[in-house]
């Protein structure tokens, strides 16, 4: 009797590690096939504790995946931005800060690498590229415009972050399958500050490459057909959550949600970031109900990966703030509803109020109240509030609404606190196993991506990004044409061979004859970069 209980435990238990392994895939024990990165843009832990309290003190979705804390400095500060902190996220590297997705030149803080002279600026591989070259489908969510540094930092390389036109540029040939959120003034050209100065209309571009370009919320939710898709749904960045038309644009969790029924019809898997970038904004403006909306807009998409991901059993949700923002403190040691009734009364942020005031003012009472919440204002208040002009009205109002709820914030730039780290992975290993710490690096996530979907960011160095030096040494020549300003080629020429290869796009034009390349060509500080395809089209 005992023994045969014993092999039935061995049987079982065999079962289960078959069973365990099955889900696990084939390769290591953790490996699975699809990951959801969310990133929470300027959330810090009191923008959570106040976004909890909002709904009564009820837990967050969140609350049940907090998992760790992750340190966020950039090669060069204590304090990073969002750019360094996203291509730390994407490429594995803590890079200096302003700049996207390269190797950095100037490392100050302890434990980082340095950069060989050589390598200074070289574009970084990172987990979009690495994802789109193993076959698996790409995707970016976001509500801010998609040339920010945070979308950006996954499928483009620049020195400067505001380089939006070339960065733009970058995004629309970077072979990303689904890109959903705002921004798309910067695909035409135009006259207003983002619209294009090479005059190239990008919109065409994508649909020349079999994507559909989306504008409007039904276009996107009314089609169960689409494939590659580009949906940007304002001008500019997106409304905030409490703020948004329903009927025209989409929320960050619906944008999710077809991102993920898009991508998840390839067989071999996808890497989907989703940033929730307007908490960070909300931040700089010192607005506690933007903040609160778009905390709460994180949570809802967060809940979506993770119902995706538990049915699903082979993808794993990793969420971490990029830094935070504003410095939000409660300073309120009374009641909660002194808190929560103030907060209440504001029926949208404070963009959607400035929006909504005229130009002479003649409304501003009226809607602050109406809107804001916002009554009984003193007289040193006021005047803060009408000098502040439409601009600069949102941290007026929104430290009017703070001081009544007792909020304060620090500043209205970002802070260096560590972040919180949220992970779901179907086996429950977690990025703070990889380091054996609940502490880890911005970098120690991106290492933790790579393992769960056997990725291999280094080898692809020396795949996507070779110095064009690698020409000479075949002995031909290379030069930077610029005759035409805003649309540079780089010139490469042997004997009778001429390969011209348009910077910023996936094309090599060999003797008149285009091709197709498996990455970008980038210019950085004066220096080129090339996929090794290209190399290899000189002999
Ligand atoms: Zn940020």
């Amino acid at each position: 009797m005992k023994m045969r209980i014993s092999k039935i435990r061995r049987i079982l238990s065999f079962g289960l590690a078959v069973s365990v392994l099955a889900a696990a895939g084939c390769g290591g024990p953790h490996k699975i096939r699809n990951v959801i990165l969310i990133i929470p843009d300027g959330m810090s832990l009191s923008d959570i504790g106040l976004a909890r309290w909002y709904q009564e003190g009820r837990p967050l979705i969140m609350d049940r995946f907090a998992c760790g804390l992750v340190r966020i400095y950039s090669s060069n500060a204590l304090i990073t931005d969002s750019a360094a902190a996203g291509s730390a996220y994407a490429t594995g590297h803590k890079i200096e800060s302003e700049t996207v997705s390269i190797r950095p030149a100037v490392v100050t803080m302890p434990g980082v690498g340095r950069t060989s002279p050589e390598e200074v600026h070289r574009p970084l591989p990172t987990l979009l590229e690495a994802a789109r070259l193993k076959g698996k489908a790409t995707g970016l969510v976001f509500t801010s415009e998609f040339v920010d540094a945070t979308p950006a930092a996954f499928c483009s390389h620049a020195m400067d972050r505001y380089e939006s036109e070339s960065i733009a540029e970058q995004m629309v040939y970077s072979g990303v399958d689904v890109l959903l959120g705002g921004g798309r003034a910067y695909l035409v050209p135009g006259p207003e500050k983002a619209n294009r100065k090479d005059g190239e209309d990008l919109t065409r571009v994508l649909k020349d490459k079999g994507y559909a370009y989306v504008t409007d919320r039904g276009d996107l939710t009314g089609s169960s057909a689409l494939s590659r898709v580009w949906g940007l749904f304002q001008p500019n960045g997106l409304e905030a959550e409490f703020d948004r038309d329903p009927a025209t644009q989409p929320g960050l969790a619906e944008m999710t949600r077809k991102a993920i029924e898009i991508l998840s019809r390839d067989k071999d898997g996808f890497f989907l970031m989703v940033e929730s970038g307007e908490i960070d904004t909300f931040g700089h403006d010192n607005d506690p109900i933007g903040i609160i909306s778009e905390v709460l807009a994180f949570d809802q998409a967060l809940g979506v990966a993770v119902d995706f991901a538990v049915r699903d059993k082979h993808t794993a949700v990793i969420a971490c703030a990029d830094h935070a923002t504003g410095g939000l403190s409660i300073d309120n040691d009374e009641a909660i509803d002194d808190l929560v009734s103030v907060l209440k009364k504001a029926r949208s942020t404070s963009h959607a109020v400035r929006n909504k005031i005229k130009e002479d003012g003649s409304n501003l009472m009226e809607v602050l109240e109406n809107d804001y919440g916002l009554t009984g204002l003193t007289a040193a208040e006021l005047e803060s509030i009408r000098k502040a002009g439409k601009e600069d009205l949102p941290p007026a109002i929104g430290r009017a609404l703070a001081v009544r709820a007792s909020i304060s914030f620090s500043t209205e730039y970002h802070t260096g606190e560590d972040v919180v780290l949220f992970a779901y992975h179907p086996s429950g290993y977690k990025p703070t196993e990889l380091v054996e710490s609940g502490v880890i690096q911005n970098v120690d996530v991106n290492r933790y991506i790579q393992k769960v979907l056997g990725l291999d960011l280094e080898s692809l160095n020396d795949v996507l990004h070779v110095a064009s030096a690698a020409f000479e040494a075949r002995g031909a020549k290379v030069v930077l044409d610029r005759q035409d300003e805003a649309n540079p080629v780089v010139l490469v020429t042997k004997d009778t061979d001429v390969l011209r290869l348009p910077v910023n796009k996936n094309l090599a034009i060999l003797n008149g004859k285009k091709i197709e390349l498996n990455g970008l060509v980038t210019v950085v500080a004066g220096r080129i970069w090339v996929p090794r395809q290209a190399v290899d089209l000189i002999r």
